[in-house]
C-alpha cells in the first residue's frame, strides 16, 4: 500500500493521464497555478491561460502569506486559506506545514467553531459529502459520487454536538473538513484518502431552521429507529464502496455517540475522537513530571459528564490499571460534576445516563462545583463542560490552596467556550498551576515569569493515531492504541516546554510527533495481532517515506 496514489502525476480521478487545460487548473490537487513550467504549459494546453511568468513554489508561499496577514479578521483569513485549499492543494499544506502556529488556529479552533456558525452566510462551493435522511435507500450511490476512489479516512458527523457550541446542523461540515486537513498537515495522509461527510437529518436549532442561509434540511432531527437505520445504512454503504476507509465519527451528540461507536467499531475500523482522542492524559502524564505526584494517586474531578470528559477519564483508568491498581480504584479516583451537580449514586433526579454510571460513586449529592472542590480535594481539575467562566476565582483559588502545583485544563472549544482563561488560571494560582487549554491562548506574564502555556487538544493525537492504524492496516482501533499514543506524546514534551509552562510539545513539532505517535500505535497494533499489513520493525523510514509531502512534482 503506497500513502501516494498518483505518484508521477496520473490523475487522482480514476484516469491514467493528467488532466489538461482548464480541467487541471480547476483540479485543486494537481493544479500548481503559475507554478507550471514552460514545458508544462505547452505540453498540457495551458499555455495563455495563466500568466506568462513562472513562479516557484516558495514565491507563492510568500505571496499568500502577504495576502494572508493583510486579512484582519479570523474569519476573512479562513475563507481565504479555505479558498486556497479549493484551488491548490500543494499549496495550502506547504503554507500549512511551514507556517503550523500560525495556520492552525485559523483552519481549526477557534476560527473553525466561528466558520461553522456562519457556515451558510460564508459558503463559496461545497467540500466534502452532503448525505441527508431523505437520501435513504441511496447512500451507496451518493458515497460512489465522491470523485476519488480509493478513500481510506472517512471524518463524519451528524453536526448536533460542534465543539462546545451546540446543535449546528449541516453547518458542522466545517469540523470534518478541517479534521481532515490537519490529517495532512500534521501526519502527511495524502489530501486525496480524506473524506469530509455530514449526516443530515435536521436540526433542533431553531434559530438555524429560521435562518434563510441555513444550508442544511429545515426540519427537527429525527431520531429513533429511522435515525439508527439510517446510520447503519451509512456505515454499510462505507464497507462496500470504500473497504479500506478508517470512519472517525465526529461532534455527535453524546445519546448518540457512545451508542454508534459501541454498535459500530465491531464492523467497520472507526474511533470517536471526542471520546477516546482527547490529549488529556498526555497531558496530565507530563504534569506529574512537575508535580512529582503519581498517577495512581491523583484525583481528577471533571466539569461536563459527556464524551470528552468519561473518555478522557476511561483513558486514566486504562492508564493507571496498568499502572498497577485495580480498576475500581482507578474509578474512584475520577468524579464528575455535571448541569445536575456531582454524579453520585441514586441521584435525585433524571435517572444518569449510562456513560456516567461508572463514575457514580457513594456520596452525599452536591450543587455546584465549588462544593465538589471542597469536598474532594482534586489534584486535577478538567473543564470539558462546554460552559465558560465555570472555573471561577474562588475555584482557582481554592485549587491552589489544595496543591502546591494544581492541574487544571479548560478544554472546552472554541475559546469563547473555555472554563476560564490562561490568564486567569496563572493569576489566581499565583502562577504555580500546570495549565492546558482546548483553544490557543496567548502567552501570560505573571510575576515576572512568561507562560506559554500548551493547547490540550486532540490534534497531538488522531492524525497519528489515523496515519499509524492504515499504515498497519489495523483491525481495529483499541483503547490501547490510544494510550499507547498519549504515553508517547507526554515523552516528547522537553524540560523546555515545561519550563515555559507547556505540558505539550510545541506545535511546530506537530509532524515530528504524529510520526512518533504513529510508530507508537504501529507497535501497539503488532503488539496485539491487529496490524494486517507487514511493515519493518523499524517503520520510521517507511512511515516518513509513505508521507504526502507538499511540493511540486513535474508532469511531463
Ligand atoms: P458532551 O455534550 O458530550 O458533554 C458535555 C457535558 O457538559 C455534559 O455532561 C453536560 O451535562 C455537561 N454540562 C453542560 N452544562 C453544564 C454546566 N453548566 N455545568 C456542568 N456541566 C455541564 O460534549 P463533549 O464531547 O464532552 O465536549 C465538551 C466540551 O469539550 C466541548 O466544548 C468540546 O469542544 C470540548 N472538547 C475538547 C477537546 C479537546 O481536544 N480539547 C476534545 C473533545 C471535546
Amino acid at each position: 500500500m503506497s500513502f501516494l496514489p498518483f505518484e508521477s502525476g496520473l490523475s487522482p480521478i480514476g484516469g491514467s493521464t493528467c488532466p489538461r487545460g482548464t480541467a487541471l487548473l480547476t483540479n485543486s490537487l494537481l493544479n500548481k497555478g503559475t507554478a507550471f513550467t514552460e514545458r508544462e504549459r505547452d505540453a498540457l494546453g495551458l499555455r495563455g491561460l495563466l500568466p506568462p511568468r513562472v513562479f516557484t513554489l516558495e514565491e507563492q508561499v510568500e505571496r499568500v502569506l502577504g495576502n494572508l496577514r493583510r486579512k484582519e479578521s479570523p474569519l476573512e483569513k479562513y475563507i481565504f486559506l479555505t479558498t486556497l485549499q479549493n484551488r491548490n492543494e500543494t499549496l495550502f499544506y506547504r503554507v500549512m506545514q511551514d507556517h503550523t502556529e500560525e495556520m492552525l488556529p485559523l483552519i481549526y479552533t477557534p476560527t473553525v467553531g466561528q466558520a461553522c456558525l456562519e457556515y451558510g452566510a460564508i459558503f463559496r462551493r461545497p467540500r466534502g459529502l452532503y448525505i441527508s435522511i431523505r437520501e435513504r435507500g441511496r447512500v451507496s450511490e451518493i458515497l460512489r459520487h465522491w470523485p476519488l476512489h480509493d478513500v481510506r479516512i472517512i471524518v463524519v458527523t451528524d453536526g448536533e454536538r460542534i465543539l462546545g457550541l451546540g446543535d449546528l446542523g449541516a453547518l458542522g461540515m466545517g469540523i470534518p473538513v478541517g479534521k481532515l486537513s490537519l490529517y495532512t498537515a500534521c501526519a502527511g495522509l495524502h489530501p486525496a484518502y480524506g473524506l469530509p461527510i455530514t449526516l443530515d437529518v435536521g436540526t433542533d436549532n431553531a434559530a438555524l431552521r429560521a435562518d434563510p442561509h441555513y444550508l442544511g434540511l429545515c426540519q427537527p432531527r429525527v431520531r429513533g429507529t429511522a435515525y439508527d437505520e439510517f446510520v447503519a445504512e451509512f456505515v454499510a454503504a462505507v464497507r462496500s464502496v470504500f473497504p479500506r476507509a478508517l470512519l472517525q465519527w465526529e461532534d455527535f451528540g453524546n445519546t448518540n455517540a457512545f451508542r454508534l461507536l459501541q454498535q459500530n467499531r465491531a464492523h467497520v475500523c472507526s474511533f470517536n475522537d471526542d471520546i477516546q482522542g482527547t490529549a488529556a492524559v498526555a497531558g496530565l502524564l507530563a504534569s506529574l513530571k512537575e508535580t512529582g505526584g503519581k498517577l495512581v494517586e491523583q484525583r481528577l474531578l471533571f466539569l461536563g459528564a459527556g464524551e470528552a470528559g468519561t473518555g478522557i477519564a476511561d483513558l486514566y483508568v486504562a492508564a493507571a490499571t496498568s499502572a498497577g491498581l485495580s480498576e475500581s480504584d482507578a474509578r474512584a479516583r475520577c468524579w464528575f460534576v455535571d448541569s445536575e451537580g456531582l454524579v453520585v449514586q441514586n441521584r435525585p433526579g433524571r435517572p444518569l445516563a449510562h456513560h456516567k454510571l461508572p463514575y457514580a460513586h457513594a456520596h452525599a449529592p452536591l450543587r455546584t462545583l465549588a462544593e465538589a472542590v471542597e469536598a474532594l480535594h482534586p489534584t486535577v481539575l478538567i473543564g470539558v463542560s462546554g460552559q465558560p467562566a465555570t472555573f471561577t476565582a474562588p475555584i482557582l483559588r481554592r485549587m491552589a490552596e489544595l496543591n502546591p502545583r494544581p492541574v487544571i485544563f479548560a478544554l472546552s472549544n472554541p475559546t469563547s467556550q473555555a472554563e476560564c482563561t490562561a490568564e486567569q488560571a496563572y493569576r489566581e494560582t499565583d502562577g504555580r498551576v500546570l495549565f492546558a487549554s482546548g483553544s490557543p491562548f496567548p502567552p501570560v506574564t505573571f510575576g515576572g515569569r512568561t507562560y506559554t502555556p500548551g493547547q490540550g487538544n486532540n490534534v497531538y493525537i488522531f492524525p497519528g493515531v489515523g496515519y499509524g492504524a492504515l499504515a498497519c492496516g489495523a483491525r481495529e482501533i483499541t483503547d490501547a492504541m490510544f494510550l499507547a499514543a498519549a504515553r508517547r506524546l507526554a515523552e516528547l514534551v522537553t524540560p523546555e516546554d515545561l519550563a515555559l509552562g507547556r505540558i505539550y510539545p510545541s506545535l511546530t513539532r506537530i509532524r515530528e510527533v504524529s510520526l512518533e505517535l504513529a510508530i507508537a500505535v504501529v507497535a501497539e497494533a503488532k503488539r496485539s495481532g491487529l496490524a494486517t499489513i507487514e511493515l519493518p520493525a523499524d517503520p520510521r523510514a517507511e512511515l516518513i517515506a509513505r508521507r504526502f509531502e507538499a511540493v511540486y512534482r513535474d508532469y511531463v
